[in-house]
Protein backbone atom coordinates (compact mmCIF):
# COMPACT_ATOMS: atom_id res chain seq x y z
CA UNK A 1 0.00 0.00 0.00
CA UNK A 2 1.48 3.62 -0.95
CA UNK A 3 0.26 6.82 0.49
CA UNK A 4 -0.16 8.59 -2.90
CA UNK A 5 2.18 11.87 -3.05
CA UNK A 6 1.38 15.36 -2.35
CA UNK A 7 0.49 16.61 -6.07
CA UNK A 8 -0.22 13.38 -7.50
CA UNK A 9 -3.61 14.22 -8.29
CA UNK A 10 -2.03 16.98 -10.81
CA UNK A 11 -0.77 14.14 -12.70
CA UNK A 12 -3.74 13.05 -13.75
CA UNK A 13 -5.04 13.68 -17.54
CA UNK A 14 -8.74 14.10 -18.57
CA UNK A 15 -11.71 11.67 -18.18
CA UNK A 16 -14.38 12.98 -20.18
CA UNK A 17 -15.28 9.93 -21.81
CA UNK A 18 -14.68 6.21 -21.17
CA UNK A 19 -15.30 2.62 -22.19
CA UNK A 20 -15.14 -0.61 -20.77
CA UNK A 21 -14.47 -4.11 -22.45
CA UNK A 22 -17.02 -6.62 -21.85
CA UNK A 23 -21.01 -5.69 -20.39
CA UNK A 24 -21.18 -8.90 -18.45
CA UNK A 25 -21.65 -8.36 -14.07
CA UNK A 26 -19.19 -6.21 -13.39
CA UNK A 27 -19.28 -4.25 -17.25
CA UNK A 28 -22.71 -3.62 -16.57
CA UNK A 29 -22.20 -2.39 -13.35
CA UNK A 30 -19.13 0.04 -14.59
CA UNK A 31 -21.26 1.14 -17.30
CA UNK A 32 -24.63 1.82 -14.68
CA UNK A 33 -21.92 3.89 -12.26
CA UNK A 34 -19.99 5.67 -14.79
CA UNK A 35 -22.96 6.91 -16.36
CA UNK A 36 -24.80 7.70 -13.17
CA UNK A 37 -21.76 10.01 -11.81
CA UNK A 38 -21.87 11.64 -15.02
CA UNK A 39 -19.09 10.43 -17.33
CA UNK A 40 -19.92 8.55 -20.73
CA UNK A 41 -19.40 5.40 -21.65
CA UNK A 42 -18.88 3.01 -24.31
CA UNK A 43 -20.20 -0.70 -23.51
CA UNK A 44 -18.24 -3.03 -25.85
CA UNK A 45 -19.03 -6.94 -25.84
CA UNK A 46 -18.85 -9.09 -28.34
CA UNK A 47 -22.16 -10.63 -28.21
CA UNK A 48 -25.75 -8.91 -28.17
CA UNK A 49 -26.95 -11.20 -25.30
CA UNK A 50 -23.90 -9.83 -23.23
CA UNK A 51 -24.68 -6.26 -23.91
CA UNK A 52 -28.79 -7.02 -23.49
CA UNK A 53 -27.98 -7.95 -19.66
CA UNK A 54 -25.83 -5.40 -18.90
CA UNK A 55 -28.44 -2.88 -20.47
CA UNK A 56 -31.32 -4.59 -18.40
CA UNK A 57 -29.29 -4.06 -15.17
CA UNK A 58 -28.97 -0.65 -15.52
CA UNK A 59 -32.59 -0.09 -16.29
CA UNK A 60 -33.50 -2.55 -13.33
CA UNK A 61 -31.23 -0.41 -10.79
CA UNK A 62 -32.05 3.21 -12.33
CA UNK A 63 -36.11 1.99 -12.12
CA UNK A 64 -35.24 1.18 -8.28
CA UNK A 65 -33.67 4.75 -7.72
CA UNK A 66 -37.05 6.67 -9.67
CA UNK A 67 -39.62 4.20 -7.53
CA UNK A 68 -38.11 5.32 -4.59
CA UNK A 69 -38.10 8.67 -5.89
CA UNK A 70 -33.88 9.22 -5.55
CA UNK A 71 -34.08 10.31 -9.72
CA UNK A 72 -36.76 11.64 -11.81
CA UNK A 73 -37.64 9.60 -14.87
CA UNK A 74 -36.00 12.64 -17.17
CA UNK A 75 -32.49 12.09 -15.22
CA UNK A 76 -32.74 8.10 -16.12
CA UNK A 77 -33.42 8.86 -19.40
CA UNK A 78 -30.22 10.88 -19.26
CA UNK A 79 -28.01 8.31 -17.60
CA UNK A 80 -28.98 5.37 -20.08
CA UNK A 81 -28.57 7.96 -23.28
CA UNK A 82 -24.63 8.21 -21.59
CA UNK A 83 -24.02 4.54 -21.81
CA UNK A 84 -23.48 3.62 -25.63
CA UNK A 85 -24.06 -0.05 -26.25
CA UNK A 86 -21.96 -1.75 -29.10
CA UNK A 87 -20.14 -4.52 -30.80
CA UNK A 88 -17.40 -2.38 -32.58
CA UNK A 89 -14.49 -0.54 -32.06
CA UNK A 90 -15.79 2.69 -33.80
CA UNK A 91 -15.56 5.86 -31.43
CA UNK A 92 -12.54 4.09 -29.16
CA UNK A 93 -10.22 7.10 -30.76
CA UNK A 94 -12.33 9.61 -27.91
CA UNK A 95 -11.95 7.44 -25.11
CA UNK A 96 -9.81 8.97 -22.21
CA UNK A 97 -9.69 5.62 -19.71
CA UNK A 98 -10.94 1.91 -20.82
CA UNK A 99 -11.72 -0.52 -17.97
CA UNK A 100 -11.39 -4.19 -19.10
CA UNK A 101 -13.98 -6.49 -17.71
CA UNK A 102 -13.77 -9.70 -19.67
CA UNK A 103 -13.53 -13.12 -18.74
CA UNK A 104 -10.74 -14.19 -16.39
CA UNK A 105 -8.58 -15.59 -18.74
CA UNK A 106 -4.75 -14.51 -19.80
CA UNK A 107 -5.10 -15.46 -23.42
CA UNK A 108 -8.04 -13.63 -23.79
CA UNK A 109 -7.33 -10.49 -21.88
CA UNK A 110 -4.09 -10.28 -23.60
CA UNK A 111 -5.66 -10.36 -26.85
CA UNK A 112 -8.42 -8.04 -25.70
CA UNK A 113 -6.22 -5.47 -24.69
CA UNK A 114 -3.70 -5.47 -27.52
CA UNK A 115 -6.67 -4.92 -29.88
CA UNK A 116 -8.00 -2.30 -27.90
CA UNK A 117 -4.53 -0.09 -27.41
CA UNK A 118 -4.58 -0.06 -31.46
CA UNK A 119 -8.10 1.44 -31.69
CA UNK A 120 -7.42 4.41 -29.13
CA UNK A 121 -5.09 7.20 -28.88
CA UNK A 122 -1.26 7.14 -27.29
CA UNK A 123 -2.00 8.64 -23.75
CA UNK A 124 -5.53 6.96 -22.99
CA UNK A 125 -5.50 4.77 -19.90
CA UNK A 126 -5.75 0.82 -20.44
CA UNK A 127 -7.01 -0.28 -16.98
CA UNK A 128 -8.26 -4.23 -16.23
CA UNK A 129 -10.66 -5.51 -13.57
CA UNK A 130 -8.85 -8.87 -13.17
CA UNK A 131 -9.25 -10.05 -9.64
CA UNK A 132 -6.55 -12.62 -10.13
CA UNK A 133 -4.04 -11.67 -12.90
CA UNK A 134 -0.96 -9.94 -12.16
CA UNK A 135 -0.81 -6.85 -13.70
CA UNK A 136 2.53 -6.63 -14.75
CA UNK A 137 1.60 -9.80 -16.86
CA UNK A 138 -1.24 -8.56 -18.56
CA UNK A 139 1.29 -5.56 -19.66
CA UNK A 140 3.41 -8.16 -21.19
CA UNK A 141 0.63 -7.88 -24.36
CA UNK A 142 1.19 -4.28 -24.49
CA UNK A 143 3.27 -1.80 -26.67
CA UNK A 144 2.24 0.85 -24.35
CA UNK A 145 2.83 -0.70 -20.69
CA UNK A 146 3.19 2.26 -19.45
CA UNK A 147 -0.73 3.43 -19.75
CA UNK A 148 -1.85 0.69 -18.02
CA UNK A 149 -2.78 -0.29 -15.08
CA UNK A 150 -5.23 -2.47 -12.69
CA UNK A 151 -8.76 -0.80 -11.66
CA UNK A 152 -10.32 -3.68 -9.61
CA UNK A 153 -13.99 -3.07 -8.61
CA UNK A 154 -16.13 -5.33 -5.83
CA UNK A 155 -19.40 -7.00 -6.82
CA UNK A 156 -22.03 -5.30 -7.00
CA UNK A 157 -20.29 -2.14 -8.41
CA UNK A 158 -22.99 0.60 -7.29
CA UNK A 159 -23.15 -0.78 -3.28
CA UNK A 160 -18.86 -1.52 -2.84
CA UNK A 161 -17.28 2.08 -2.35
CA UNK A 162 -13.90 0.70 -2.61
CA UNK A 163 -11.48 0.15 -6.00
CA UNK A 164 -7.86 -1.29 -5.94
CA UNK A 165 -5.69 0.90 -8.61
CA UNK A 166 -2.54 -1.30 -8.92
CA UNK A 167 0.65 -0.16 -9.86
CA UNK A 168 2.06 -2.65 -11.98
CA UNK A 169 5.91 -2.89 -12.71
CA UNK A 170 5.83 -0.65 -15.58
CA UNK A 171 2.36 1.71 -14.28
CA UNK A 172 3.11 5.46 -15.61
CA UNK A 173 2.30 8.04 -12.38
CA UNK A 174 -0.30 9.46 -15.11
CA UNK A 175 -1.78 6.59 -15.77
CA UNK A 176 -2.29 5.69 -11.79
CA UNK A 177 -3.29 9.11 -11.11
CA UNK A 178 -5.92 9.31 -14.04
CA UNK A 179 -7.53 6.54 -13.06
CA UNK A 180 -7.51 7.53 -9.16
CA UNK A 181 -9.64 9.99 -10.64
CA UNK A 182 -12.02 8.62 -12.85
CA UNK A 183 -12.49 6.17 -9.60
CA UNK A 184 -13.31 9.57 -7.83
CA UNK A 185 -15.18 10.55 -10.60
CA UNK A 186 -17.56 7.37 -10.22
CA UNK A 187 -18.20 8.32 -6.43
CA UNK A 188 -15.50 5.55 -5.13
CA UNK A 189 -13.22 5.54 -2.72
CA UNK A 190 -9.54 4.34 -4.52
CA UNK A 191 -6.54 2.90 -2.96
CA UNK A 192 -3.57 2.58 -4.57
CA UNK A 193 -1.69 -0.61 -4.07
CA UNK A 194 1.38 -2.89 -5.74
CA UNK A 195 0.78 -5.87 -7.71
CA UNK A 196 0.93 -9.06 -5.56
CA UNK A 197 -1.96 -12.64 -5.37
CA UNK A 198 -4.97 -11.04 -4.24
CA UNK A 199 -3.40 -7.38 -4.23
CA UNK A 200 -4.76 -5.79 -0.87
CA UNK A 201 -8.48 -7.12 -0.56
CA UNK A 202 -8.62 -10.53 -1.31
CA UNK A 203 -5.14 -10.83 1.07
CA UNK A 204 -7.11 -9.93 4.30
CA UNK A 205 -10.52 -11.58 3.09
CA UNK A 206 -8.75 -14.76 1.94
CA UNK A 207 -7.20 -15.91 5.30
CA UNK A 208 -10.23 -15.53 6.89
CA UNK A 209 -12.69 -17.85 4.58
CA UNK A 210 -9.67 -20.43 4.84
CA UNK A 211 -10.56 -19.37 8.68
CA UNK A 212 -14.16 -20.19 7.96
CA UNK A 213 -13.08 -23.67 5.98
CA UNK A 214 -11.05 -25.46 8.76
CA UNK A 215 -14.17 -23.92 11.25
CA UNK A 216 -16.46 -26.49 8.88
CA UNK A 217 -14.01 -29.46 8.84
CA UNK A 218 -14.44 -28.43 12.62
CA UNK A 219 -17.92 -29.64 12.53
CA UNK A 220 -18.95 -26.05 12.64
CA UNK A 221 -22.61 -25.02 11.34
CA UNK A 222 -22.29 -22.70 8.23
CA UNK A 223 -25.48 -20.62 9.14
CA UNK A 224 -24.33 -20.23 12.79
CA UNK A 225 -21.06 -19.34 11.63
CA UNK A 226 -23.02 -16.40 9.75
CA UNK A 227 -25.23 -15.21 12.64
CA UNK A 228 -22.07 -14.89 14.85
CA UNK A 229 -20.24 -12.89 12.58
CA UNK A 230 -23.52 -10.53 11.64
CA UNK A 231 -24.14 -9.70 15.60
CA UNK A 232 -19.87 -9.30 15.58
CA UNK A 233 -20.78 -6.29 13.12
CA UNK A 234 -20.00 -7.77 9.55
CA UNK A 235 -22.78 -6.96 7.27
CA UNK A 236 -23.08 -10.55 6.36
CA UNK A 237 -21.01 -13.37 7.17
CA UNK A 238 -18.70 -15.54 5.75
CA UNK A 239 -20.99 -18.22 3.99
CA UNK A 240 -23.50 -15.67 2.49
CA UNK A 241 -20.49 -13.53 1.51
CA UNK A 242 -18.85 -16.53 -0.50
CA UNK A 243 -22.48 -17.16 -2.45
CA UNK A 244 -22.21 -13.80 -3.19
CA UNK A 245 -18.86 -13.65 -4.64
CA UNK A 246 -19.40 -17.22 -6.69
CA UNK A 247 -18.24 -20.59 -5.24
CA UNK A 248 -16.58 -21.46 -8.63
CA UNK A 249 -15.07 -17.38 -7.73
CA UNK A 250 -13.89 -17.98 -4.56
CA UNK A 251 -12.05 -21.28 -4.70
CA UNK A 252 -10.32 -20.18 -8.50
CA UNK A 253 -8.92 -17.22 -5.87
CA UNK A 254 -7.92 -19.15 -3.44
CA UNK A 255 -5.66 -21.56 -5.95
CA UNK A 256 -4.09 -18.12 -7.27
CA UNK A 257 -3.97 -16.99 -3.39
CA UNK A 258 -2.36 -20.37 -2.45
CA UNK A 259 0.05 -20.43 -4.98
CA UNK A 260 1.14 -16.86 -4.21
CA UNK A 261 1.20 -17.26 -0.66
CA UNK A 262 2.22 -20.98 -0.13
CA UNK A 263 3.55 -20.47 3.38
CA UNK A 264 0.18 -18.84 4.41
CA UNK A 265 -2.68 -19.59 2.12
CA UNK A 266 -2.33 -23.48 1.37
CA UNK A 267 -4.64 -25.88 3.02
CA UNK A 268 -4.16 -28.98 3.61
CA UNK A 269 -7.61 -30.32 3.76
CA UNK A 270 -10.02 -30.07 1.40
CA UNK A 271 -13.14 -28.12 2.09
CA UNK A 272 -16.67 -27.57 1.78
CA UNK A 273 -16.01 -24.88 -0.77
CA UNK A 274 -14.05 -27.85 -2.72
CA UNK A 275 -16.92 -30.31 -2.37
CA UNK A 276 -19.73 -27.85 -3.66
CA UNK A 277 -17.69 -26.61 -6.43
CA UNK A 278 -17.46 -30.08 -7.52
CA UNK A 279 -21.39 -30.58 -7.19
CA UNK A 280 -22.11 -27.27 -8.88
CA UNK A 281 -23.06 -25.10 -6.17
CA UNK A 282 -21.97 -21.96 -7.59
CA UNK A 283 -23.97 -19.68 -5.11
CA UNK A 284 -26.26 -16.98 -6.09
CA UNK A 285 -25.20 -17.26 -9.81
CA UNK A 286 -26.92 -20.32 -10.37
CA UNK A 287 -29.22 -20.36 -7.05
CA UNK A 288 -27.70 -23.01 -4.83
CA UNK A 289 -24.52 -22.62 -2.67
CA UNK A 290 -24.47 -22.30 0.88
CA UNK A 291 -28.39 -21.27 1.16
CA UNK A 292 -30.84 -21.62 -1.81
CA UNK A 293 -32.16 -18.87 -3.76
CA UNK A 294 -35.42 -18.29 -5.52
P1 LIG B 1 -19.01 -12.11 -16.88
O1 LIG B 1 -18.81 -13.49 -17.38
O2 LIG B 1 -20.30 -11.74 -16.20
O3 LIG B 1 -18.83 -11.08 -18.09
C1 LIG B 1 -17.79 -11.13 -19.02
C2 LIG B 1 -18.29 -10.48 -20.30
O4 LIG B 1 -17.18 -10.32 -21.18
C3 LIG B 1 -19.35 -11.32 -21.06
O5 LIG B 1 -20.50 -10.53 -21.32
C4 LIG B 1 -18.63 -11.70 -22.36
O6 LIG B 1 -19.49 -11.77 -23.48
C5 LIG B 1 -17.65 -10.54 -22.48
N1 LIG B 1 -16.50 -10.78 -23.36
C6 LIG B 1 -15.78 -11.92 -23.50
N2 LIG B 1 -14.79 -11.72 -24.41
C7 LIG B 1 -14.90 -10.41 -24.82
C8 LIG B 1 -14.18 -9.61 -25.74
N3 LIG B 1 -13.18 -10.12 -26.45
N4 LIG B 1 -14.55 -8.30 -25.90
C9 LIG B 1 -15.61 -7.80 -25.21
N5 LIG B 1 -16.34 -8.53 -24.33
C10 LIG B 1 -15.98 -9.82 -24.14
O7 LIG B 1 -17.76 -11.81 -15.94
P2 LIG B 1 -17.65 -10.81 -14.68
O8 LIG B 1 -18.02 -11.54 -13.43
O9 LIG B 1 -18.29 -9.51 -15.02
O10 LIG B 1 -16.06 -10.64 -14.60
C11 LIG B 1 -15.34 -9.81 -15.50
C12 LIG B 1 -13.99 -9.49 -14.92
O11 LIG B 1 -14.15 -8.81 -13.66
C13 LIG B 1 -13.10 -10.69 -14.63
O12 LIG B 1 -11.77 -10.36 -14.88
C14 LIG B 1 -13.32 -10.94 -13.13
O13 LIG B 1 -12.22 -11.59 -12.51
C15 LIG B 1 -13.42 -9.51 -12.65
N6 LIG B 1 -14.15 -9.34 -11.37
C16 LIG B 1 -15.28 -10.06 -11.13
C17 LIG B 1 -15.94 -9.87 -9.92
C18 LIG B 1 -17.22 -10.63 -9.61
O14 LIG B 1 -17.57 -10.73 -8.44
N7 LIG B 1 -17.94 -11.11 -10.60
C19 LIG B 1 -15.46 -8.94 -8.96
C20 LIG B 1 -14.30 -8.21 -9.28
C21 LIG B 1 -13.65 -8.42 -10.48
Amino acid sequence: LKKTAKGFEKKAGKVEQAAVLGAGIMGGGIAYQSALKGTPIIMKDINQAGIDLGLNEAKKLLTKRVDRKRMDAAKMGDVLNAVKPTLSYGDFETVDVVVEAVVENVKVKHAVLAEVEKQVKPGTVLTSNTSTISITTLAEALERPEDFCGMHFFNPVHMMPLVEVIRGEKSSEKAIATTVKYAKQMGKTPVVVNDCPGFLVNRVLFPYFGGFAALLRDGADFQQVDKVMERFGWPMGPAYLMDVVGIDTGVHAEGVMAEGFPDRMKRDFKSALDVMFENERYGQKNNIGFYKYE
